[in-house]
């Protein structure tokens, strides 16, 4: 079976195809465009604009690099929530249009939960891992327990992709600015205090990023802010991410989201797994940001188990949670 994937509930408009081969997944092909900004952050219609321009255009590579025909497609899957409204109405129209004209079946998907499933469905080692998933606009550590995805910590305020870009956004780096800033991190060498900020199992980035910015204000090196701004979220994320681990029980730990592409965080994280006797998974780094492939290979795994979407039960949902999602397929 072969599912065309489309993602777009924030910056990304995406398009992949997947194909299940034993129970594993095939990407075929996995293509996307990420609207940027010239100043500020993502203004949700200007994003949408964008995705509208380039979604026919992305949906064809995807077919052609998959190297099939439209009439291989076996059924269309898209990212349902949670997302920027226009963003995702946009995504949606597409897939309900490419699902009418090809007659194949059509399914809504959890942008979260589908990072989850494209580690598990393309690393066959990594089979139940606690996720810690790491994007602008999400964070959270998800795993499997008692039958759903559960959310065990996540943000009160920002993502932490999004704490480190209104960093950078402030010095004028442009978006993203996570890779930029994680090169000035590798020059610093002083640790300038921040807020460690864990409430229970959840994390707060916002007061932390008000201190980084006062740190910069009162002209202290940008590297030193750097390496502390990175030093203490990604302790707080690894921290978070081992407590769900212990109370769990698992023993697999997976990456997902743009800023799974930091060393430093991965490092983190490795040396945590190493310490409990557990694997650390990561995919490829197109696989981990926000991409059509991997919201084609949860459609396709939930189709697989019986779940259906009658086209007017196709609405989008911004607030779509982790939790909501009625897991069939493990
Ligand atoms: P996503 O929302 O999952 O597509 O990821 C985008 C986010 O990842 C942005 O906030 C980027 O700043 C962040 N990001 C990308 N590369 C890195 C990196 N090397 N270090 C930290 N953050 C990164
Ligand atoms: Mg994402």
């Amino acid at each position: 079976m072969i599912c065309l994937g489309i993602e777009g509930t924030a910056h990304t408009i995406g398009a992949g195809c997947v194909r299940d081969t034993h129970g594993h997944c095939e990407v075929l092909s996995n293509c996307m465009n990420t609207y940027s900004p010239a100043h500020g952050g993502i203004h949700p219609r200007e994003a949408a604009n964008h995705h509208a321009t380039h979604l026919a255009e992305l949906i064809h590579q995807a077919v052609q690099k998959a190297d099939i025909p439209y009439t291989d497609i076996d059924l269309v899957a898209f990212s349902q929530g949670p997302g920027l409204g226009p963003c995702l109405r946009t995504a949606a129209t597409a897939a309900r249009a490419l699902s009418l004209s090809l007659s194949v079946p059509l399914i809504g998907v959890n942008h979260c939960v589908a990072h989850l499933e494209i580690g598990r469905g393309t690393i066959p080692v990594c089979t139940d891992p606690v996720l810690l998933y790491v994007s602008g606009a999400n964070t959270q550590v998800i795993a499997f327990a008692e039958g759903k995805y559960r959310v065990f910590g996540e943000t009160l305020d920002i993502g932490i992709g999004n704490c480190l870009d209104k960093f950078g956004r402030m010095l004028d780096l442009g978006f993203p600015c996570g890779p930029k800033i994680e090169s000035f991190a590798k020059q610093g060498d002083r640790y300038l205090p921040l807020p460690y900020s864990i409430k229970g199992m959840d994390m707060a980035f916002s007061g932390l990023l008000t201190a980084a910015e006062a740190y910069y204000r009162k002209k202290e090196s940008l590297a030193n802010i750097c390496y502390s701004l990175q030093e203490t979220t990604f302790a707080m994320l690894t921290e978070v991410t081992e407590r769900a681990m212990a109370h769990t029980e698992k023993t697999q730990v997976l990456l997902g989201g743009g800023v799974a592409s930091n060393t430093r965080l991965r490092d983190m994280v490795s040396t945590m797994a190493k310490a409990r006797g557990a694997s650390l998974f990561v995919p490829t780094k197109d696989l981990c940001v926000d991409n059509g492939a991997m919201i084609a290979w949860l459609g396709l795994i939930m189709h697989a188990s019986g779940t259906r979407m009658p086209l007017e039960q196709s609405s989008i949902n911004q607030r779509f949670r982790t939790d909501m999602v009625e897991v069939t397929w493990r």
